[in-house]
This record gives structure tokens, sequence and C-alpha cells, in this order.
């Protein structure tokens, strides 16, 4: 008998979810989704290693996430006792583990209870996470489960980096940089050894629906461009990044806005689709003759060629700069407009080899002074990794 790990990603109305096996290394054996859980029409789909669809299934109007995760583990389990395999581990992503979490954890009743105190950090993610958590706890106790924080890779972070330049009272409460992506960030220091082994500072461009960067020197991070919450630093597909606090201030005093309606501003209406007007999606802006699609993709891709030498100075150098994520990864606009900014440090892109999508590559040429590599990140086989490496240490 083999065992398997089921890795859940809980959202508020969605769960994503793939499913290891155990082996010499781990390989992806299922994947799926439930979505539109606690709406009219909530569905779960899981498919199988070659793409083939084994379960479609409408769940009853307001179905939530146990009744999903009670379809899914129900077909998981029998698809599997076919194939002689168990499943024995559930690895989960949890977005935001404060100052209590930085690494990851094993649950019981005590780890529940203090995850309920980091709620507040992330009140769209958390308490999504949570429920997934609680519901196998309570229903399925032979499971074993992991937690791992999106937040604990940059736990290694100086103060000096995770602080505001606030009084020092705000700091105790809390309020701090605590960056994001870290799972991402992790498995990309963990490739890296393996396709860059003598590269030692570099910096990750993940580029996805959200969008961050980071810093890591010798596979530690060192700084990111996400701060107290995931709307700091990049633009992103609907999120404007950066912002001097004194606008939120202004729409409050001077426009009469709640927080409520600049909440759904900065986080929805913002970024990629703020500027261009057209969509949160690279492709459709990248495709767009439109005056302001062209500069949603110029401050897009300035914002990041800009925090490339914000993070290389908390480094104190640079070597390479590693895209990933779904724009990173399949971009190659992106890419070669981001390398463009960057021409002045001796960047310099090997246009050939950056019209690819999706692949392990080195996209620089010989005679660059830096490294440009695009690797996919997967960060769902690294909580697998972590949850087995915790529960079999
Ligand atoms: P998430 O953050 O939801 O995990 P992904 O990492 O899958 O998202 O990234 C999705 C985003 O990647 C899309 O919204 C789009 O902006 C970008 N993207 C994906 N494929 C392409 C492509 N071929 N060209 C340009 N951008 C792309």
């Amino acid at each position: 008998m083999k065992n398997a790990i089921l890795v859940l990603n809980a959202g508020s109305s969605s769960m994503k979810f793939q499913v290891f096996l155990q082996g010499d290394e781990l390989t992806s054996i299922y994947s799926g989704l439930a979505e539109r859980l606690k709406e009219e029409t909530p569905y779960v789909k899981i498919k199988n290693q070659n793409g083939d669809v084994v379960l479609k299934q409408d769940l009853a109007p307001k179905a939530g996430h146990g009744d999903a995760l009670d379809l899914i583990i129900n077909t998981l389990e029998t698809e599997l006792a076919k194939e002689e395999v168990k499943l024995v581990y559930v690895g989960h992503r949890f977005v935001h583990g404060g100052d209590k979490y930085v690494a990851p954890v094993q649950v019981n009743a005590e780890v529940i209870d203090g995850l309920k105190e980091v709620i507040p950090l992330a009140p769209l993610h958390n308490p999504h996470h949570i429920t997934g958590i609680e519901y196998i706890a309570n229903n399925y106790p032979s499971l074993k489960q992991v937690i791992c924080f999106d937040t604990a890779f940059h736990a290694t972070n100086p103060e000096s980096i995770r602080t505001f330049a606030l009084p020092r009272k705000f700091w105790d409460m809390g309020i701090k940089r605590y960056g994001f992506h870290g799972l991402s960030y992790e498995y990309i220091a963990f490739k890296m050894k393996e396709v860059a082994p003598l590269a030692r500072k570099t910096v990750v461009c993940h580029l996805g629906n959200g969008a961050s960067m980071c810093a890591i020197d010798n596979g530690k991070s060192i700084a990111s461009t996400m701060g107290f919450t995931a709307l700091d630093g990049l633009p992103m597909g609907t999120r404007c990044g950066n912002i001097d606090a004194s606008v939120a201030l202004y729409m409050i005093d001077k426009l009469g806005m709640s927080s409520a309606e600049i909440n759904e501003v900065f986080n929805k209406q913002s970024g990629v689709l703020g500027l261009s007007g057209i969509s949160n999606d690279l492709r459709d802006v990248e495709e767009s003759d439109e005056p302001l699609a062209k500069l949603a993709m110029e401050y897009y891709t300035m914002s990041i060629a800009r925090k490339v030498g914000d993070l290389a100075a908390t480094m104190g150098g640079l070597d390479s700069i590693v895209f990933t994520a779904g724009g990173g990864e399949n971009s190659s606009l992106v890419r070669k407009m981001v390398a463009e900014k960057l021409a002045w440090l001796g960047v310099e892109i090997d246009l050939e080899k950056n019209d690819c999508r999706g692949v392990v590559r080195q996209i620089s040429t010989h005679t660059s002074k830096l490294a440009l590599y695009i690797i996919p990140t997967n960060e769902e086989l690294m909580i697998a990794n972590s949850t087995v490496a915790l529960l079999e240490a």
C-alpha cells in the first residue's frame, strides 16, 4: 500500500486541491476544485494526471466547504483504493500566520485555537482555511493535517526591513511587513539549487493575479514587496500596490468614502484592470492597442524594474532574476519589457529563448551581466513536501 497526500487551498467560495503519491519523489496524481460554494450552483470537479475528468458533480444549492470535502475525500479514497493507495495526510495552504507561525505545524486542538487568533490579520482568507481544517479534524480524524503558511518564508527578514517607520507601539501591536507568496518563493529557492547552483543573490518575480517580488540571498528571504497585507508592492490584476496612505485619508475626508468602498477600489478595481479599463488579465491588456492598455503595461513593467533595484539594495547585490507564476511563466512581453528597463544594469535578454511559456529556462544572453530565468512555481508540491517532512521527521 502506498500513501497519498491531499493538498488543499481553501478560499471563501472555492477550494483547489491536488493529490500527491508518495514514492522516491512526490507525483501529482489528481487535481481538482470546488467552486461557487454557499451559492446556488456549487460543484466539484476532479481530474486524474492525464487530465481526464473523473468526477464532475453538482452539489445541493448553498452546499458549503464540508459538503464539498465529503465528496472530494470519498471520491479520492474510492479511486485511490483501486490502485492500492491510501490517503493519509492533508497539507493546507494558510495565507497569514503572523509572527505566531513561522514554520509548518501539525494540526491539533491547540493549533486550531491559535489559528483563530491570527484571523484578524487576513480576515478574507484565514477563516476559510480554518473551516476546512476543522471539518477534516472533526470528520476524518485519521487524516493527519499540516498547515503551511504563506508568510513563514519571510520570517528571516531583518527587523529593519519588517518594520514601518511608525511609533514602536504599532510594531508591538503586530503592524509590520509580513510578506506573502512564501510557499512559491520557498519552492523557487529550492529549485534554484538545481537550475543555477552558483546563484546567490536572486530577485524572484511572482507575477500571478496577486503579484509580488522577493529578494532571496543564499536561499533565505531578505525582503519582499508585499507588506502588512497582500495589497502592498506591485500593481496586480485588480490591486493597486504601493500607494501613498494619504490617498485613503483624502478619500475618507474629502470624498466621503467608507473604508469598505476604499477597500473595494484598492483591492478589486485597481491595478491592471483599473489602469487599462479593459481587464485584470495581462493577456487581454497585451493584445489591446488602446492608449490606457499601453499605460497599464508600462506601469506594470516599470514597477517590476523599480523593485529590482530596491530588492537588490537589501542584499547588497544581485546575480539573477527569476520570473514565475501566470504572467512570469507565460508572458514573453512582460519579461522583455522588464529586461529592457534593466539594460542599464547590463541585463540582456535572448529574445529567441524568451519566446516560450511555462518551461524552466535561462533566457539571458551569454554576455548578460545578470542571469534571467523562467521557473514555473509549484506551491502545492512545496506544501506536500513540507507535510511529509514534518510528519515523518
Ligand atoms: P493566481 O495568482 O490566481 O494563482 P496565476 O499565477 O495562474 O494566478 O496567474 C494568472 C495570471 O497570469 C492571469 O490573470 C494573467 O494576467 C497572467 N497570464 C497567464 N497566462 C498568460 C499569458 N499567456 N500571457 C500573459 N499573461 C498571462
